[in-house]
């Protein structure tokens, strides 16, 4: 099983989330600090859930988000495929627990 890393864009190392604040169900605010202590760099940003690829097996979800056009579900497949193909945002690494 794989997890995922926030990455330093100044370094490229591993970011750590100081604090979140969740402003809707589906927009989050972050606040991180890069791990690498002769960068340091801080940022401010934001995670959001945009599309449902498939929907809550739940009766009654909180909430339902459109489901993505076939477009964005053909790269979500593509993507899901090519372990290779990381985004500069985060990095892959396997989990040891
Ligand atoms: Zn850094």
């Amino acid at each position: 099983m794989s997890v995922y890393k926030l990455v330093c864009p100044a370094c490229g190392n591993r970011m750590r989330i100081r604090n979140s604040e969740g402003q809707t169900p589906v927009f989050r605010s972050m606040y991180a600090q890069c791990t690498h202590i002769p960068c340091g760099a801080t940022f401010s940003g934001s995670l959001s859930w945009d599309y449902a690829l498939s929907p809550s097996g739940l009766d009654q979800p909180r909430l339902a988000l459109p489901l993505a056009p076939s477009a964005v579900r053909k790269q979500a497949q593509q993507d899901f495929r090519e372990h290779t193909d990381q985004l500069d945002l985060l990095d892959a690494v396997e989990a040891t627990a």
